[in-house]
């Protein structure tokens, strides 16, 4: 597994464990390892750790060879949409061309080996405001989704070319409270829960009207492994078919926290105000906005409920709960938790 030590890496981690897995994180040299996601779930010490760097293709062919993988779940690479706008190469280079090298390895020395690809729903980026499914048009808007776009497009291609079991979970946005703090979600939990325990005055946001379909990561990694036990690999939109605004996450997560919040004003004019003390604890700031975003997309995740049988269990509102008590628990220790 490629992305271990993030998010979904370390809750794939505990589902493979959990069904018996040996399971191999392939992380990239670093002179401290990042390892508080996995930690989070007390599953260090349960995984093996392999350096690999995925613009290394003699690195790559080098680990396949020698661990020789049933399966490869490739969720590693630069996450941040927002991050890409600034490292765009970077991205394109782990995201876009990492997941080339993966399968061009793959088609040389181990053609049976199945794999789950990250793909994102960024690459539909302009889609409309309708329901997107696998078999909607693409158009990326920001450099990650480019570089998705092209990573979905070798994993197609190697499975049509070379016959290669490899499979695109377009995934929609996916939250959890071992999300980063580059992500809105978490970055208003950890914030408003600071707030609520007096340790920090405000949280700054970037366009509160922008909306995402967000379901909960724990959900999607279910979805990642029952791809790669098809007898066919394929393509499946992982999504909760529901999209919300970021006003609308902050509502919910305040209200979690006990927090009772008013809104008032427009666009970067826009503050959020305490009820019960009217002070000013939310703000808007235009360094927040992107250059470009896609439109509101909503996933339509039939197919895989219908061949995978996949169905998630945690919804939107739940989702925003978990995250706020989590993250309220984090700050009533004083634990930051990044
Ligand atoms: P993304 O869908 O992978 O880009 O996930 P993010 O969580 O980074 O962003 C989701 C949406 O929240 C985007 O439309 C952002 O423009 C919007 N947003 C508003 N304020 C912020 C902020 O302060 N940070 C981030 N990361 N996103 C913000």
């Amino acid at each position: 597994m490629t992305g271990i030590t993030g998010q979904d890496g370390a809750y794939l981690a505990q589902l493979l464990l959990h069904k018996g897995y040996r399971v191999i994180g392939a992380v990239r040299r670093a002179s401290t390892l990042n390892l508080p996601r996995l930690a989070a779930l007390d599953l260090v010490g349960q995984v093996e750790l392999n350096t690999l760097d995925m613009q290394d293709f003699t690195s790559i062919v080098r680990l396949v060879e020698e661990i020789a993988p049933d399966e490869i779940y490739n969720l590693g690479g630069q996450s941040s949409v927002q991050a890409s706008f600034k490292q765009p190469l970077y991205t394109g280079q782990t995201s876009g061309m990492g997941t080339m090298s993966l399968m061009e390895a793959l088609r040389l020395i181990a053609p049976e080996v199945r794999v789950f690809e990250a793909a994102s729903s960024e690459i539909f980026g302009l889609a409309g405001n309708g329901m997107v499914d696998e078999t909607h048009d693409f158009h990326p808007r920001s450099p990650y989704g480019v570089a998705k776009l092209f990573s979905y497009w070798s994993v197609v291609n190697y499975r049509e070319a070379h016959g290669l079991h490899v499979s695109n979970g377009i995934m929609f946005n996916h939250e959890s409270p071992l999300r980063g703090m580059d992500f809105v979600t978490r970055k208003i939990t950890a914030t408003l829960a600071q707030i609520a325990c007096g340790s920090q005055q405000m949280l700054m946001l970037g366009n509160l009207d922008n909306a995402r379909d967000w379901g909960f990561a724990g959900d999607y990694v279910g979805a990642m492994w029952l791809m790669l036990q098809q007898p066919k690999a394929d393509d499946y939109v992982i999504a909760s078919g529901e999209t919300h605004s970021v006003r609308d996450f902050v509502m919910l997560a305040a209200q979690a926290m006990g927090l009772d919040i008013e809104f008032v004003g427009e666009g970067v004019e826009t503050r959020g105000l305490d009820r019960k003390t009217g002070r000013q604890i939310i703000g808007v700031s235009a360094d927040f906005y992107r250059p470009s975003e896609p439109d509101p997309l909503i996933g339509n995740a039939s197919k895989a409920h219908k061949k995978l049988n996949w169905q998630p269990k945690v919804n939107f509102e739940q989702l925003a709960a978990m995250m706020a008590e989590s993250d309220l628990e984090r700050a009533r220790n004083g634990q930051v938790w990044y």
